[in-house]
Order: C-alpha cells, then structure tokens, then sequence
C-alpha cells in the first residue's frame, strides 16, 4: 500500500482562533407592533423592580428578604426559614412557566422579559439618544478621537453607570431597608458586603448591556443550548417564509416581481440590521434568534412599502409553513396535549401552593424534649422536661396559651402563658407532670397544644414522647 507522506506544520505556524472574532453589532433601533410590547414589558418589569423596594408595610418595607434577621417580608406575609418551602414551589412553578411559554411560543422569556433584554434595550435607547442611529454610531467609531467624540462617549458611559450603579443600590435595597441603605450611601458609611454587592452588581449590568450585549445570549445563556429539548414543530417560531421570499433580489416597485422570476424579499437587509444579536433570519432558525420580533416589524414595514402583504418573516411553526395550514388550524395545534399537560400541572400548583398560604398558620412550634432524666416528684408523679421553640408571624404582639393532652391528668406545672412580640420567636422551658400509674412505663404519646388567646383559630398541636421510668 503506497503511503502518503505528511509534512508536519510547526504549531507557531497554525492559525487558529479558539473562539470566534466578535464583530461589533449596531443594531438599528425598530419601531413597529413587537417593538412597543417589548417597552411595554420593559416599563413594566422596571417599574416593579426600581418601584417595589420603596413601598411601606405596616411601617417597613413591604418586600425585603432580611437575611441578617432570617425574616422575608412580602407585603402582609412574613416568612421564615422554616418557610422555605414556598420559595422551593416558587422555583417549580418558574421552570414549568418556562417549559410552557417555550412549548408554546419559543423563547419569548428571552425577548420580552429577560433582564439581558430589558437592560439591553434600555442602554441601546440611552446610546441610540447620544450618539445617534446606526449609521452615526459606526461613523462615530471609525471617526478619530476628537473633542466632540470623547463628550459623546462620556456622556453614554456616563448615563450607563449612573443606571447600572442605581440598579444595584436597588438590587441590594431588597436585601437592606433601603431607606437606610440610601443615607449610608449619601453619608458614606456604607457596609463592606453592601458597598461590595452594589458595585458588583451594577457593574455586571454595566458589561453585559453595555458591552457583552448578544455575546451573553450566545455563549452564557444555558437556556439557548437546552432550549430546543422544548421545542416541536407545533412551536411558534420567528421564521422567514423562504418559499414566499426566494428568489430574493432588488426591483423596481412598478414592475410585476413575480413575471421577473422573483420571490418578496426585496434583499434589503433591513431584518439584519435591526437585529440585536446580528443574525440573518433568512438562514433558517438559529439559536441565537430571541425571538424579539424586530425583524418582523422591520420587514412588515418594507412589505407595507412595496404593496406586498405582511408577514414574510412572521411568527409561525414549522408545520404550519411545511403543511401550509390555515391560521386556526396552527392555533389548535400550538394548544395541543403537550402544552395542556403542561398548563394542568401548573395550574394545579398554582391552586396548592395559593390554598396553602391563604390557611397558612401565623405561628410556629417546635418540641424538643429536654435529654434529663424524668423526675419522681410528690407522690410518685413524674414529670418530664421541654424546650418549645415558638415563632409568632404575625405583625403585631401576641399572647399564647400553652396546654398539654394524651395522657390523664398531664399538665403544665410551669408557666404556660407566653407573649411573643411581632414577627418574633422565643424559646420556653416547659414541665409537664403526670400523675402515679396515669401511663405505661417507657414512651407515651402527648401532645402539645399552642393557641392564641385572641384568636383561637390561630393554634397549633405538636406531637411529644413522655418518659416514664422503669
Ligand atoms: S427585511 Fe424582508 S425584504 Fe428586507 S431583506 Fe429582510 S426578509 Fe427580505
Ligand atoms: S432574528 Fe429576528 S427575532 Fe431573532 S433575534 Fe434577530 S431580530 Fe430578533
């Protein structure tokens, strides 16, 4: 067998890059149908973010996760470690959103509500008002340094720290009283580890909106990578109608596109240019799409121009194209028993978790038996020792009765009133006695009995072990 000799190449000598060169992408900025429910949601999902963590409750802040005291604050409700549970069922429900709104409609999170997308959008409007459109924006970078460019530069970077370091002041004011927080910003006695999370967290919103943009969505997002796992040919996609569109190619607006051979698109680029992540639709599906829609405003505009019908990049699903079926028919479809399975199981986690906070008990008990051995009192009664830990949720100060039952005539031979502040917990020695001969000797079941002398509804039973010794 003849041998083809290989001549080795010396590896200085081998270009290679391990990561693709970015080019910089200068989107342009979309006005259109997509393009206003996307500010809607931006305004939306701001407002709530800057606006919450300055609404009072009861004289405190209604939403604050005070991890230094263990207490979350939700408006009325305040939760405790013990109530972790619900941030457990939180985070179900937020991954069986996601897998429902995938299944159905692709990566809408990823364009409407992401904060990558949000703050993205806002730092392109703020760069898009100083240094102009697209165009002015890539004049302006190749333009050498001049007095006029450093003022425009300053002012953008300026605007975007301003918002970045504000972000983060409210990001860490839900975690601070943030009233509080705000006076030791303006007097400069601000802690170490808030000082630390503030600056951290608005510089990381500074260098993903500002500078790493789609480079985020393309390589950190996991959500990109797993996202098609969700996805089937009855989910609704941003797709150009290739069969409509090709041949694509430039013409004159008075002459019959069809009787020259041509498809609709005019091959204007208008849809690449205002895409935020710099990719061209009309190459198919790629994981890069948000699906933000500013190609489907962008193209629906040069559609309009040209007297032909909207929609040749439209939302749609790949069977819908493939089959050519009718706007009812890909509806049905896009409802269809994957997506029901779905919005069933949330639902009934929505009820559960929703059922159980509206009877969720403001207090907590716990029963520690304390590990000394029983005691024989007066006449052969023995009696057994206690810890209780109790937490009262509520917000205003309460009074408990603390009772005993399972075993004849058991009672609490210490205190057993106990008055717990708002929002507070308390741990109480209790001594419960029995009577001679009143149970078996070993363990006995008793239980104990919390109740809030105001409001008797407000009371919870924790089952015990009562010693008795051989
Ligand atoms: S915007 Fe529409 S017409 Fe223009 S290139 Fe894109 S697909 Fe073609
Ligand atoms: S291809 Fe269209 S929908 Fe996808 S990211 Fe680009 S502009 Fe948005």
């Amino acid at each position: 067998m003849k041998t083809i000799p290989i001549t080795p190449v010396p590896l200085d000598e081998v270009d290679m890059a391990l990561f693709e060169e970015r080019r910089k992408i200068y989107p342009r900025l979309q006005k259109g149908w997509f393009a206003s429910w996307r500010w809607v949601l931006v305004f939306f999902t701001q407002a709530l973010f800057y606006g919450t963590a300055w609404l009072s409750w009861n004289d405190r802040q209604a939403v604050l996760f005070d991890l230094v005291h263990r207490k979350f604050y939700i408006f009325g409700m305040v939760l405790w470690p013990q109530d972790f549970i619900y941030l457990s069922v939180l985070l179900v429900i937020s991954a069986l959103s996601l897998f429902l709104f995938t299944a159905i409609a692709g990566r809408l999170f990823c364009g409407y509500a992401c904060p990558q997308t949000v703050y993205t959008e806002i730092f392109m409007w703020i760069e898009n008002k100083i240094e102009g459109d697209r165009n002015a924006r890539m004049k302006l970078d190749e333009a050498p340094m001049s007095a006029s460019k450093l003022r425009k530069k300053a002012l953008k970077h300026g605007a975007w720290l301003v918002l970045a370091l504000w972000t983060g002041f409210t990001f860490v004011g839900y975690f601070t009283p943030i009233h509080s927080l705000a006076e030791e910003v303006f007097t400069f006695t601000l802690g170490p580890w808030e000082t630390f999370w503030l600056l951290f967290y608005g510089f990381a919103t500074y260098g993903n909106a500002g500078f790493m943009r789609e480079q985020v969505c393309k390589y950190m997002c996991p959500y990109a990578r797993f996202q098609s796992a969700m996805f089937d040919r009855d989910t609704l996609i941003v797709t150009y109608d290739t069969q409509r569109g090709e041949p694509r190619g430039g013409r004159n607006k008075k002459v019959d596109y069809k009787a020259q051979g041509l498809g609709s698109c005019v091959d204007c680029n208008i849809c690449v240019q205002v895409c935020p992540t710099g990719i061209d639709i009309r190459d198919g599906l790629q994981y890069e799409c948000i699906a933000c829609g500013a190609c489907i405003d962008g193209c629906d505009q040069v559609m309009e121009k040209m007297n032909y019908p909207k929609g040749l990049i439209r939302y749609t699903t790949e069977h819908a194209l493939d089959s050519g079926l009718t706007p009812k028919e890909m509806w049905q479809r896009v409802f269809r028993l994957r997506t029901l399975i779905y919005s069933g199981i949330l639902g009934l986690i929505i009820l559960a978790a929703a059922l159980s906070l509206a009877y969720h008990v403001p207090l907590k008990v716990d029963v520690i038996r304390d590990r000394s051995v029983p005691k024989i009192v007066d006449e052969g009664a023995i009696e057994n020792v206690y810890k209780l830990q109790l937490m009262n949720t509520q917000e205003s100060a309460r009074q408990f009765q603390i009772s005993v039952n399972g075993i004849n005539g058991a009672s609490i031979v210490s205190e057993s009133q106990v008055s717990l502040k708002s929002a507070s917990g308390k741990a109480v020695a209790v001594r419960v006695r029995i009577p001679a001969h009143a149970a078996e000797k070993g363990s006995n079941r008793i239980r104990f009995v919390v109740t809030d002398t105001e409001t008797p509804a407000v009371s919870v039973t924790e089952k015990a072990v009562f010693l008795v010794p051989h």
